[in-house]
């Protein structure tokens, strides 16, 4: 692209000026950025028109990503790199005096998700406009994104993310493809000569409004679009005007019952509970959507039964599993058609990504609340359930098999169910995780329809999780290999050759040194405590739960710490530990784990006696542009999941692309990581699945034996609750109780000597300083295939079947 470097000065100064009547020197940080933003997206909007234009004319498939989160952190740097201006740009600001690192800073992170499931959405976009590929997203523009967390007294304090406070730059409001949604009501139904007819009576209406967001891709003009849709009250005919007080309250009471939905994100990562607004959120982005995608079709003046070749909607997770039943409705009750007509139409439109197998994850609405919030969409439903039923007793004559599949049963729907049935597709996201959904968690339905299950492997995009938050270390890469990999990320596998090469090593381990620095930097200017970058980062950055099991890693610190005391000249290689991460704010455990954590690094860290061989730091408010700075700053990865819980993973992704190495269990993508890096390249420890599986069925799992037979494991239980810590003994207790009087649902006592045995071999790799260069060069080398390219293309090829379109300039 020509960069014109005066106009583009130029039309900065310009910008700034006319949205906020100042000059260069008056204006502060946040309001050049603003101009710059607006000068950003000038450049934009001319290919996102363009690519409009061309999808439409090219008449190709375009899918649609069904998503209640995405997680998208910061956009500028990103924009600026995928349209190959980033240097320009830069040298451009400098010359006016401005810092374009500063500006990028003072762009709010859009955190419209809770963690992994709102990432991947976020990179999964990134990928297919990177690919040319027609894919858009589609959810909610919540007024408030996930909470920021803030400690106080070691405890995690949430106050809300007010991200829309000072305006978004990249979101435009598109008032006119504004639709409507309703609620509540009543349904009759009208018997007609050939058919039935459905009359929705008495219901409120709710304005959808679209705000789109450009989704660049990398250098190649494609712009495809995130619509997030925003709730706003109708022009209801309120009497206001006839002093009418009940008319007035309630009005007032209407327009405040609308905004509250699209006003905040749930904060629960993995977790659900049965909350009518968050049904609402569900119909009201799924229902918006669909109408909005149905709309576009309809100008096309296709026959309804060609909509699957034109358009596949995909469902992240069952959160917009109503798009099953809405789309039903829609086909059925607005054009006209059948019941098997719209069935066959419905499921080879939607396709399903399942995300965790977790209990308290899979969503069941009361019958009750979705028959009064949604009557139309709950008639619908039943009727799915009772063919689906119908089919399954014909053929198997079975109650057992009947009851495994029931959509509705215990007064409850399962969307899970829900959404195995009305799609053509259902993914797991990781081997393994694809292999317990059929064995397990859906094997009635997998005897049914074989055909629909698969596996798609998560990815990452390396362009935002190594070219933008890692720029130094993406150029030795291109300087060692050439650049290809940034098209094709597989290419990385090149860097092998050269994994031996002890300058590359040493180049490598530079770096490495630097972004540890400005991490170390951080640490001292916010939190005063001072980290020794040569010691060992170990880094466990994540949502806190139970699965995850960051109480293991908080033994082990423990552990070591007692080795110390013990013995303060003990040889043991520094060793800096850094958490990060929400907890739920319902989440008592969760938030008791973060509590720990910082009552163990208060001691830690004041000890002088250890001489500073261990520290342990927890970083505030975990987010997308956070990750950025630690990941690429770590040296250790910790990926300890209980076996069988953990669906994926990309934390573990990002982290061997940036050379870290990984010490973790055999669950979700850690067994492709495993696979791809060979045996040397990472750390195993720990039960197996089958193990896990074998324990909850046939029991034999003590946790009072490991307790009784390991000295280590007693001394540091005892800890918990023996005042070690401080003067409140029992705050610690329910942590222990878990552990102990419930038996350690996730297994960290039986797990805790292989993990320990495992960080020795660690620490022993690392005194090793080549081998570690080269393990780390061998993650680098082999993370092409965590690419969300290569992840994007088999949903294309696999699932969606669309094509690339190239846009044209
Ligand atoms: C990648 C990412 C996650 C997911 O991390 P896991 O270790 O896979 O759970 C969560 N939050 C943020 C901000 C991320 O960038």
């Amino acid at each position: 692209m020509n960069f014109d470097k005066a106009g583009f000065k130029n039309s900065f100064i310009n910008q700034l000026q006319s949205m906020y009547g100042k000059g260069l020197e008056e204006a502060d940080l946040y309001e050049q950025y603003m101009a710059f933003g607006a000068c950003v997206r000038e450049v934009i909007s001319q290919n996102w028109i363009r690519t409009r234009q061309q999808y439409r004319s090219k008449n190709e498939k375009q899918v649609f990503y069904f998503s209640m989160e995405f997680l998208l952190g910061k956009l500028l740097d990103m924009y600026l790199i995928h349209l190959g201006l980033k240097e320009p740009c830069r040298q451009a600001l400098a010359e006016l005096g401005i810092d374009l690192a500063a500006l990028a800073e003072a762009e709010p992170d859009a955190g419209l998700g809770n963690g992994g499931l709102g990432r991947l959405a976020a990179c999964l976009l990134d990928s297919m406009a990177a690919m040319h590929l027609p894919g858009h997203g589609c959810g909610i523009r919540y007024k408030y994104g996930l909470f920021e967390q803030k400690i106080v007294d070691h405890h995690q304090v949430e106050l809300p993310d007010n991200w829309l406070k000072n305006g978004y730059i990249w979101e435009y409001r598109k008032a006119d493809k504004t639709v409507e949604v309703r609620f509540g009501g009543r349904i009759t139904q009208i018997i007609q000569p050939d058919k039935w007819m459905f009359v929705h009576e008495d219901y409120e209406p709710v304005l959808a409004v679209p705000y789109d967001i450009p989704i660049v891709g990398y250098q190649n003009r494609t712009v495809n679009t995130l619509r997030l849709w925003s709730a706003e009250p109708a022009a209801i005919d309120f009497d206001l005007s006839s002093f009418n007080r009940g008319d007035y309250s309630r009005a007032v009471e209407y327009r405040h019952s609308v905004e509250r939905i699209s006003k905040i994100l749930y904060p629960d990562d993995t977790h659900y509970e049965g909350r009518l607004l968050r049904l609402k959120q569900q119909y009201f982005f799924v229902s918006a959507g669909l109408q909005s995608i149905l709309h576009c079709f309809k100008q096309r003046a296709l026959p309804w039964r060609t909509l699957p070749e034109k358009v596949g909607v995909h469902i992240n997770d069952t959160h917009p599993a109503l798009a099953i039943p809405e789309l039903m409705r829609l086909l059925i009750d607005e054009a006209g058609l059948g019941w098997e007509e719209a069935w066959n139409i419905t499921v080879n439109t939607i396709s399903y990504t399942n995300h965790t197998t977790m209990p308290e994850a899979l969503e069941k609405w009361p019958v009750d609340m979705l028959e009064k919030l949604l009557p139309r969409i709950y008639l619908i439903i039943q009727e799915i359930h009772e063919r689906l039923c119908r089919t399954v007793w014909d053929k198997t004559q079975s109650w057992d098999a009947v009851s495994e599949i029931a959509i509705i049963a215990d007064g409850q729907v399962h969307m899970a169910r829900l959404a195995v049935v009305g799609s053509y597709s259902v993914n797991g996201v990781a081997q393994i995780h694809s292999e317990i959904l059929k064995n397990h968690t859906f094997a009635g339905f997998s005897r049914l329809y074989p055909y629909k299950f698969n596996n798609k492997t998560n990815g990452i995009t390396h362009r935002r999780w190594l070219i933008k938050s890692n720029p130094a270390l993406a150029e030795l890469i291109s300087r060692t290999i050439d650049s290809s990999w940034i098209k094709y990320p597989c290419d990385l596998i090149q860097l092998v050759n050269y994994a031996q090469d002890e300058s590359l090593q040493q180049q490598f381990a530079a770096i490495k040194r630097q972004n540890k620095l400005k991490l170390a930097q951080f640490i001292s200017n916010k939190y005063d405590i001072q980290v020794d970058v040569d010691s060992i980062f170990d880094v466990q950055v994540k949502r806190l739960h139970a699965y995850k099991r960051q109480i293991l890693n908080v033994l082990h610190i423990m552990h070591l710490y007692n080795k110390l005391r013990e013995n303060p000249q003990l040889d043991m290689v520094p060793r800096t530990f850094i958490f990060a991460g929400k907890a739920a704010p319902g989440y008592y455990i969760a938030k008791q784990t973060i509590k720990l954590i910082h009552v163990l690094a208060e001691k830690i860290n004041h000890d002088t006696a250890i001489q500073g061989k261990l520290k342990v730091v927890f970083l505030e408010n975990y987010s997308v542009s956070l990750a950025e700075m630690i990941i690429s700053a770590a040296d250790v990865s910790e990926q300890i999941s209980t076996a069988s819980k953990e669906a994926s993973g990309t934390g573990n992704m990002k982290f061997m692309m940036n050379g870290a190495i990984t010490i973790g269990t055999m669950d979700g993508a850690n067994i492709e990581i495993k696979q791809a890096v060979g045996d040397a390249n990472i750390v195993i420890f720990g039960l197996t699945a089958k193990q896990v599986f074998d324990y909850y069925h046939y029991g034999g799992y003590s946790a009072w034996d490991m307790y009784h037979n390991d000295p280590r494991i007693k001394t540091v239980m005892e800890q918990l609750v023996d005042g070690f810590f401080q003067e409140e003994r029992e705050e610690f207790r329910p942590l222990y109780n878990d552990l102990l009087h419930n038996n350690d649902e996730f297994f960290v006592l039986k797990d805790f000597a292989a993990y320990c045995d495992a960080q020795r071999v660690v620490e022993n790799k690392f005194r090793h300083s080549r081998e570690w260069q080269k393990m780390a060069l061998m993650n680098i080398a082999h993370s092409g295939i965590f690419s969300s390219d290569r992840m994007g293309s088999e949903y294309s090829v696999g699932i969606w079947k669309i094509k690339p379109v190239i846009i044209t300039g």
